[in-house]
Order: C-alpha cells, then structure tokens, then sequence
C-alpha cells in the first residue's frame, strides 16, 4: 500500500507536527459544519508555506492520494469535507495566517490564505481602509476559503462578491508548480484571467495560496433603516428608488418576510420589531460612505419620504444610534439560527435577475402550494443581488423528517423554475458534494464541457477534491 510511505514523506516534508493522523482529533476536520456527515481521511496536513504546499502537492501527485483543501471549514454543501472513501489527504491552510502587506495607498492589501476573514477586516480598519466582504461566518472562515467559494453576504450590492474583491492570486496546481499571480494591478490586459479559474473553483483546480485583495476608504459611518412594505414588488420598487437616490451609498438590501421576522421575534426574546404593526415583508437597508454622517442621514430620510409620497412602504423605523443599528442587524442575523429552532426546512440559496424577484416568488409559491399543499415559506435574502434564501417546511400534520424525504421533488419544483427564470441554482454557497450532479442538469452541454476540459488540463489525475462540482 502506498500509505505509509507517503505520510512518511509527508512528515520528513513538513514535520511529524505538521501531520495529523489520530482519527480522534482529526474529526472536526472532517466533520461538516452543520454535522451532517463526517468523512475519513488518512490525515490532516498543515503546511506553513507555499513551498510545503508544492511540495505536499507533489507527493499526493506521485503517490495519486486525493487533496481536500480546507480554510475554516463553514462550507455549508460538504465541499471542504473528504468522501467515506480514506482515500484523501485534508490540506488545512489554518498556518499559513500571515499578512504579507498592507498598501494603503495602492488600496490593497495582500494576505495568506489562511487568514481568518476578521482579521483580514481588522488588519484594514487599523490601516484606514475597509476590506468590505462580510459574512455571519466571519469569526472562523478564512480568505482562501472565500475565493475558493467566491462568497457573498451583506455588502455584495455596493462591493461585490469576493471574486470582485480579488486583484490577484497565488495558488499551487496538483503537480507542485505555483502560479504566481500576486498582482497589485487594477489594470492587466496580458492574457486570460487565470486568477479566476481558481476563485469560485471550490477546491478543485488547486489551492489557493495567497491573495491581493482590494481595500476601500473607510466608511465614516452607516445609516440604517427597518422598512414595511406590503409585498416583494415594493420591495423592488424602494430598491429602485433608492438606487437613483442614494447610488453608491446603497450598501446592504435585504428582505425579510414576516415569517422570517417571526422566527427571530419567538426564539430571541430580547429582540423586538422595531415597528409597532406586523407587515407581510420588511427590508433591512443601510447607507453608508465616506460622506458626512448629517448627509447620509439626510439622504435616507429623503429616500423614505418619496417612498412614503408613492405608497410604497407602510411604516419605517432609522436607526438612532449605533446600538439599535445593532439591533436590527440582529433580527436579519439571527433567521437562520431562529428558523433551525423552529424546526427543518428545505434550504435553497438561488439567484435571479433582480428585477424577476417577485415575479418568481409569486410563480415558485404557487407551484409549490400546488404540489404540496400548506406548506410553509421562509424566505429572506439579498434581494439587491437577485439571491434569496427560499426555505420551504413541511405543511401542517405532516413532520419535518416525513417532509425531508420529499426533498428532491422539493428541489426539482424550485430548480426548475430558477430555471426558467435563467438564474442559478446557487447564489453564495456554491455546489460541493451536495448540488452538483443537479448543477450538471440545468447547465448547457457546451458550458459543462468547458468546466470539464478545464479541470481535465489543470488536474488530470483528478486528485482535486474529486466528487465536488463537477458530478
Ligand atoms: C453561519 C454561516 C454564515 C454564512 N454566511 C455566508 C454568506 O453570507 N455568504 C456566503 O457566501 N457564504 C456564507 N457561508 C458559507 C461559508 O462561510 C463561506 O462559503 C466561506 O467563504 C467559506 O470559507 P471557509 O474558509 O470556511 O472555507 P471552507 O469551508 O474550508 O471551504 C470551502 C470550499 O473551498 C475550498 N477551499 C478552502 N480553502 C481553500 C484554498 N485555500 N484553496 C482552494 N480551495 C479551498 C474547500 O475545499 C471547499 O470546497 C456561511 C456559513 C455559515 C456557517
């Protein structure tokens, strides 16, 4: 068996520290985060430099071992976990945590990849500058895991996803050789974005090594709003307003239904609805830049003066003051954990173009009500990004577990009318082990084909996180 002698190279390689075998201690990294599944490995790997990394990924080439990369393991689709199979190495990036240069001039800053998401955050506030991607997950996800899955969250509608925070990339392909794209450059017109390919890839070209991400003049403050409307079409109807109000000032726009509002309301008693009348939805939405507080408030306050003239909101509540910002900040954050407390649900994270929004929540609703009748929505999400979270329970009399096992037809009603909406099936958490095959059914031949040869030519062992993304 070539075990044995590969993790002897392993350690002789990076140390006997450096690799962990104990099956004990190694379950938390291979055990996903909502403890769903756990994998097996023949261990975890911690190497402290690109160079351990080449040469680690060298040996998994010679002895054809199978690589999982991992950052803070908060993939919610299994993408960071290894299969049943022992077949895998788990390579952990949690030592390679250093900042390798701030440019605060350049408005950049360039990290490893191990870098845990806050720090990142921190390290630019200290700086003078905002690194602006933020995420629930942010206390243990870390910046190589971010590319790898391009995320999103709450400020995507002004700054992007991670993708878009990325000016340039390091990462080491499955024989060894490191590309090495560390550019500082806004501009570079010198051939095919190969940062790209990697960003986005969840793990399985290569691992991403180090990054430039891009910083921002830090905001001087934040205005934020809870809006009642009657219905997703005000809803898009404010965003637009706002939009060619406030323009750039727009960061975050989140909807959020009444049942989603419900769920925090009855398992977080400390929070209460900053309006006094329930509504069918509610957008959470927050300006904030470089202008003047009294500006920005202003701006808000003109924003929702129009919107009041034009009928389109209800009833709407600004934040006084940074702690009750907090305050409804706390009502969004907490859906997930509310919901999870109010029972399972059949969890989607799709997108479709921001202006079909309600259009497809009318239509999905509909269809769903129509095949299983009663059951039980929780939808809340980025609506200023087209991406949703479109829950669905089990109707009343039937369980939860009953319920689950009627999840691909679930799937199917929603998959397919994201399709005909020309959206995807995933928004933020990408496909991992758990939607690619379903991935592979609503992409054309020609796009599949294209991700296949690409994988083919970079990793053509397939020893890259086999079994994720491509089915
Ligand atoms: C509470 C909570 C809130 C969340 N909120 C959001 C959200 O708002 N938006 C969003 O987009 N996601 C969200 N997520 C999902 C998750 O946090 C993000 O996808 C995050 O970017 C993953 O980072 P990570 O370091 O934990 O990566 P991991 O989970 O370790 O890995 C994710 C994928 O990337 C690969 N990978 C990891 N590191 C590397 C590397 N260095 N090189 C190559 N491949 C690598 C893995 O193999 C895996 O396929 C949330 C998760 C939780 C638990």
């Amino acid at each position: 068996m070539p075990k044995t002698p590969f993790l002897a190279a392993c350690e002789k390689t990076i140390g006997t520290d450096a690799v962990l075998k104990d099956p004990q201690l190694m379950m938390p990294y291979l055990t996903d985060v909502r403890k769903r599944f756990t994998g097996r490995a023949m261990a975890v790997l911690f190497p402290k430099s690109t160079q351990e990394v080449s040469q680690l990924m060298r040996l998994c080439t010679q002895y054809r071992v199978n690589v999982v990369p991992q950052g803070g393991n908060t993939g919610t689709v299994l993408g960071s976990v290894p299969d049943k199979t022992g077949h895998a190495v788990v390579i952990s990036l949690k030592r390679m945590n250093h900042i390798l240069g701030v440019d605060p001039e350049n408005l950049t800053m360039t990290v490893e990849a191990g870098c845990i998401l806050d720090h990142v955050r921190a390290t630019a506030r200290d700086a003078g500058r905002l690194f602006p991607l933020s995420l629930a997950s942010s206390g243990s996800c870390m910046i190589g895991g971010n590319l790898a899955a391009n995320a999103g969250g709450t400020a995507v509608l002004r700054y992007g996803t991670a993708r878009d925070l990325c000016l340039g990339l390091q990462a080491v392909l499955p024989d060894g050789a490191v590309y090495d794209g560390l550019y500082r450059l806004r501009k570079n017109n010198t051939g095919y974005d190969l940062k790209d390919l990697f960003i986005g890839s969840e793990g399985t070209l290569g691992i991403i090594t180090a990054a430039v991400l891009k910083l921002f003049p830090l905001p001087k403050g934040r205005q934020t709003a809870f809006v009642a409307l009657q219905s997703p079409d005000d809803a898009l109807r404010l965003l637009n307003l706002a939009q060619g109000m406030a323009q750039d000032l727009l960061t975050t726009y989140e909807l959020i239904s009444s049942v989603s509002l419900g769920v925090v309301l009855a398992h977080f008693p400390d929070l209460k609805s900053p309006l006094p009348e329930k509504a069918p939805y509610y957008v959470l939405m927050e300006l904030s830049g470089t202008q003047q507080v009294q500006d920005m408030q202003e701006a808000l306050e003109a924003i929702l003066g129009a919107a009041f003239d034009e009928g389109i909101v209800i009833d709407a509540a600004i934040a006084q003051s940074e702690a009750q910002a907090q305050h409804f900040w706390a009502l969004r954050e907490n859906i997930a954990e509310g919901q999870a407390r109010s029972g399972k649900n059949i969890k989607h994270d799709i997108s479709v173009p921001v202006s079909q929004i309600p259009r497809f929540m009318a239509v999905t609703d509909q269809l769903l009500q129509d095949a299983f009748p009663g059951c039980r929505m929780t939808v809340f999400g980025h609506l200023g990004d087209g991406s949703l979270h479109y829950n669905v329970g089990a109707p009343p009399g039937i369980t939860d577990d009953a319920f689950l096992q009627r999840q691909d037809a679930v799937n199917q009603v929603v998959y397919d009318s994201v399709a005909r909406f020309h959206g995807a099936i995933s928004a933020e958490h990408g496909l991992g082990a758990l939607k690619h095959d379903k991935n592979a059914h609503y992409k054309g031949n020609v796009e599949m084909d294209l991700m296949r040869r690409i994988k083919g030519a970079i990793d053509p062992l397939g020893i890259m996180n086999p079994g994720k993304v491509l089915p």
